[in-house]
C-alpha cells in the first residue's frame, strides 16, 4: 500500500515531505498547519500578564539582582527596587473596603552621564514581568512641530507588549534625558520654546494618568491612522538625566539655606565632589522643570559620581564586566586570555586621565584589544597574557581625542 499523510490523504508523491509515526504519517503541510493551530491555541491561552501568578521578587531581592550588574549606586537602587515592587503590588491590588487606593510614584533620576542610569533601567528590565520600553526625550517635541509627539512614547510600550493594550496598561517606561526638555530659563518664556515646556506640557498628561490616544505605528499623526487608546493611570515613569550644571544650583540653595537658618554642623561642611546627594525638588524647577511634572516624579533619586575603584570594579566585576567579555570571546576561539593586575589599574588611570568615566572603560579596553582580536585567531596559540608594557604601546598610539570620537 502506499504511504499516504493520515491527515489530508496525500500520497507521497503529492507532497514535499512526509514523516513516519508509529502508526502512520504526516506531510510537511499538515505538520506546518498543526503548528500553527498550536502556536494560536497557547496565544489564546496564555494571560502574559496573569498577575496573579507572578512570582514578585522583594525589595531586598530585586536590588540583589541589580547588584550583579551594577557596581554601587545603593540608593537609586533601593528606591527603584521599592518604586517596581510597589508597583506590583499596585497592580494585584485587590479591591477592599477601605477605599484606600495605592497611588503610584514616579521615579526621576539624577546623575552624570555614565554613571549607570540606563544601564539601571536596562538591567530592571531583564527581571520585570510587564512591557517595558526605554525612550529618549531628545527626540520629542511639542505636536504640530518637527520630531515625535509625545504620544510616540507609548507607542514603543504598545510595541514591546506586541499591542496588548492591557498589558501595557501595566507597563513602565524609562524616559531617559529628560533634562532636554527643561526650560531655557527659569522664568516662563513669552516666545515658543518648541522643545522645552510644550512638551512638559504633554508629558505631564501621560503622568497624571488619562486616556492617550496612540498612534499605533508612531511617528507623526496622521488623520486616517486609527488610534489605539490607551490609559495610563497604571504606568509606571522612570525618568533619568544628567541636569549639567544642577550641582550650581544646589549650591546656590544650600547656601541660602545656611545663612537663612542657624547654620548646624551638618549643612555646614558639605562634600563638594558630590552636591547631587544633596538634591531637592527645588532645584529641578530651577533647572527648568515645570512643577507639575516635578510634582509627578514624587521619588527624586541621585547617583553617585564614580571613582576610581568604582571603575576598577566595574571593569571585572559586573555578570557581563567588558574585561569578561574579552575573555568569553577569546574562550570561543579556544584562547585562555589573561590580564595582569596592574593593566586594570592603568585603564582606569587612563579613563580617570581623560575623565571619560565608565563610558571610557570600553573604548581604552578596545585600543589594547583590537589588533589582538585581529591577529591571534589565525595563530596558533593557547593562552595569551595582556601586560601592562602591552597595554601601554597600544594606547601611546591612540591619543584622547581619538578616543573621545
Ligand atoms: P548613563 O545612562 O548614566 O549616562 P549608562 O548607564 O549608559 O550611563 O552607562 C554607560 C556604560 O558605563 C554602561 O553601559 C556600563 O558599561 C558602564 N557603567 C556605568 N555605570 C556603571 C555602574 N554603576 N556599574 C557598572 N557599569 C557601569
Amino acid at each position: 500500500m502506499q504511504d499516504k499523510c493520515s491527515f489530508c490523504g496525500r500520497s507521497r508523491s503529492e507532497v514535499d515531505l512526509l514523516i513516519s509515526g508509529v502508526d502512520g504519517f504526516i506531510c510537511d503541510m499538515c505538520a506546518q498547519q498543526a503548528y500553527d493551530i498550536v502556536q494560536e491555541e497557547q496565544r489564546g491561552h496564555s494571560t502574559p500578564l496573569d498577575m496573579d501568578h507572578i512570582e514578585v521578587k522583594k525589595p531586598i531581592e530585586i536590588k540583589q539582582f541589580m547588584d550583579q550588574y551594577v557596581i554601587g549606586q545603593d540608593e537609586a537602587k533601593k528606591h527603584l527596587a521599592v518604586a517596581v515592587y510597589n508597583h506590583y503590588k499596585r497592580l494585584t491590588q485587590k479591591h477592599s473596603n477601605d477605599d484606600v487606593e495605592i497611588e503610584k510614584s514616579n521615579i526621576i533620576m539624577v546623575g552624570r552621564t555614565g554613571t549607570g542610569k540606563t544601564l539601571l533601567a536596562r538591567t530592571i528590565a531583564k527581571m520585570l514581568h510587564v512591557p517595558f520600553t526605554i525612550v529618549d526625550a531628545t527626540v520629542l517635541t511639542e505636536a504640530g512641530y518637527v520630531g515625535e509627539d509625545i504620544e510616540s512614547i507609548l507607542t514603543r510600550l504598545l510595541q514591546a507588549a506586541d499591542y496588548d493594550v492591557d498589558a501595557a496598561e501595566k507597563g513602565i517606561v524609562f524616559i531617559d534625558e529628560i533634562d532636554k526638555i527643561a526650560r531655557k530659563g527659569d522664568n516662563p518664556s513669552i516666545t515658543r520654546d518648541v522643545s522645552g515646556e510644550g512638551v512638559q506640557q504633554g508629558l505631564l498628561k501621560l503622568l497624571e494618568g488619562s486616556i492617550v490616544n496612540v498612534p499605533p505605528q508612531g511617528g507623526r499623526k496622521h488623520p486616517d491612522q486609527k488610534m489605539i487608546p490607551v490609559n495610563t493611570k497604571n504606568i509606571l515613569f522612570i525618568c533619568g538625566g544628567a541636569f549639567d550644571g544642577i550641582e550650581k544650583k544646589i549650591a546656590q540653595r544650600m547656601n541660602t539655606q545656611v545663612v537663612g537658618f542657624t547654620a548646624s554642623k551638618e549643612t555646614a561642611v558639605l562634600d563638594r565632589d558630590n552636591m547631587l546627594q544633596y538634591i531637592a525638588p527645588q532645584d529641578l524647577k530651577s533647572f527648568g522643570l515645570i512643577p507639575e511634572i516635578i510634582g509627578r516624579l514624587p521619588v527624586l533619586t541621585y547617583l553617585e559620581p564614580l571613582d576610581r575603584q568604582a571603575l576598577r570594579n566595574i571593569l571585572t566585576e559586573p555578570k557581563n564586566a567588558i574585561i569578561r567579555q574579552y575573555v568569553k570571546l577569546f574562550e570561543l576561539d579556544n584562547i585562555t586570555l589573561n590580564f595582569n593586575e596592574d593593566v586594570f589599574e592603568y585603564i582606569v588611570d587612563k579613563a580617570v586621565e581623560f575623565k571619560l568615566g565608565a563610558r571610557g572603560l570600553r573604548s581604552i579596553c578596545e585600543a589594547i584589544m583590537t589588533d589582538l582580536m585581529f591577529e591571534i585567531p589565525s595563530q596558533n596559540c593557547e593562552s595569551i597574557t595582556i601586560t601592562k608594557e602591552y597595554a601601554e604601546t597600544k594606547m601611546d598610539r591612540l591619543t584622547a581625542q581619538k578616543l573621545r570620537a
